[in-house]
């Protein structure tokens, strides 16, 4: 039997440019289209195209005879990017996400993923480290983060509306903090523990770095391999409501850093500057309902997953 052709919008990205990979080794027939390739090696798609999906006959151009959409697309960045860019960001990710839905309905595709993120959980459940673990249903009444995680609010309730109105079958999965080998590392856009391996990769044997915040702020993370695993598991599924995929071990940076100089034999201390962004205080994913729908939860432990980034990143400073 054929199997789908499947879009993945995003494909020059951290996580699109893996599911490309993932998908190609499962046999199907994939286009990527970003506004650039992949930074560190070639995407394994059939058909590449470099377009902005921020207009719809792009998007158009891009849907053309797929049957399945995943869209990754986004202006998105670390903590630093997303705080200082509100307005580019919402504007940018709302016309991205609409046009991609409106092209998808026009051009009859019978799947369509939209990848959306923690940042949509209300501010005021996240104001202490020890926080507890969110549920989907937490997302209201809503306090989202702003710019960037309104946006995905926003796009979360349009692909439940085009799912009743156009009968597109939609599916919206909510990331917590995915990390590992051929992600950005520097330049701003990076996340926690990207920077930490670099930053750890560029120390000497005993020696300082710079941490953001106070270092007691604490997260969930959940190695890339899982990720795409999970979205593919997603997609085949009959679940259109939104989903968490993620890890829900908290920990703190400060301990992050811990791990890590571990990995690397390295004796590490911090100098942490509080002038910097943080973000909330404390964020955890509540995985029950993706064990329940999908039968599954991710493999790879934050250990494993960490050396495998760092060697990657120190292969690369
Ligand atoms: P990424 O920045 O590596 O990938 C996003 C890609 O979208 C980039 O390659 C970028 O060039 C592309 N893009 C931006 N504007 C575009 C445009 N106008 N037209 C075409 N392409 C455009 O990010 P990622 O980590 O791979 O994230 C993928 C998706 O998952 C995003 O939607 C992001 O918001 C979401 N997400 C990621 C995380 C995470 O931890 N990485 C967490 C929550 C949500």
């Amino acid at each position: 039997m054929q199997k789908n052709k499947v879009l993945v919008a995003g494909a020059g990205g951290f996580i699109g440019h893996h599911l490309v990979s993932y998908l190609k080794k499962k046999g199907y027939w994939v286009r990527g289209v970003d506004i650039k390739r992949p930074e560190f090696e070639p995407s394994a798609a059939d058909d590449f195209q470099l377009l902005d999906l921020r207009e719809l006959s792009n998007c158009g151009q891009a849907c053309k005879g797929i049957n399945e959409v995943y869209q990754l697309a986004a202006d998105m960045g670390g903590i630093g990017y997303i705080t200082a860019n509100h307005g580019v960001i919402f504007r940018n990710n709302a016309l991205i996400n609409l046009h991609m839905l409106e092209a998808a309905r026009l051009n009859k595709v019978s799947n369509y993923l939209f990848t959306s993120s923690a940042c949509i959980y209300p501010m005021y459940l996240q104001k202490d480290p020890k926080v507890k673990q969110l549920k989907e249903e937490d997302a209201y009444p809503a306090d989202s983060e702003p710019g960037y995680g309104w946006e995905k609010l926003f796009t979360e309730l349009a692909c439940e509306y085009y799912q009743q109105d156009y009968n597109l079958k939609t599916h919206i999965v909510r990331f917590h903090n995915i990390f590992g080998p051929l992600g950005t590392y520097e330049g701003g856009r990076e996340k926690a523990p990207a920077a930490i391996c670099r930053k750890i990769a560029k120390a000497r044997d005993v020696d300082e770095i710079e941490v953001w915040g106070d270092g007691k702020q604490t997260r969930s993370y959940c190695y890339i391999d899982d990720c795409v695993e999970g979205l593919f598991k997603l997609m085949l599924s009959d679940y259109s409501k939104p989903i968490n995929l993620g890890q829900d071990r908290l920990i703190s940076v400060d301990a992050l850093v811990d791990m890590v100089a571990d990995i690397a034999g390295k004796k590490i201390t911090k100098r942490h500057d509080t002038s910097k962004p943080q973000g909330v205080r404390g964020r955890n994913a509540d995985i029950t309902l993706m064990k329940n729908v999908l039968g599954w939860s991710p493999q790879v432990s934050l250990e494993e997953g960490l050396r495998r980034t760092y060697e990657w990143i120190k292969s690369q400073v």
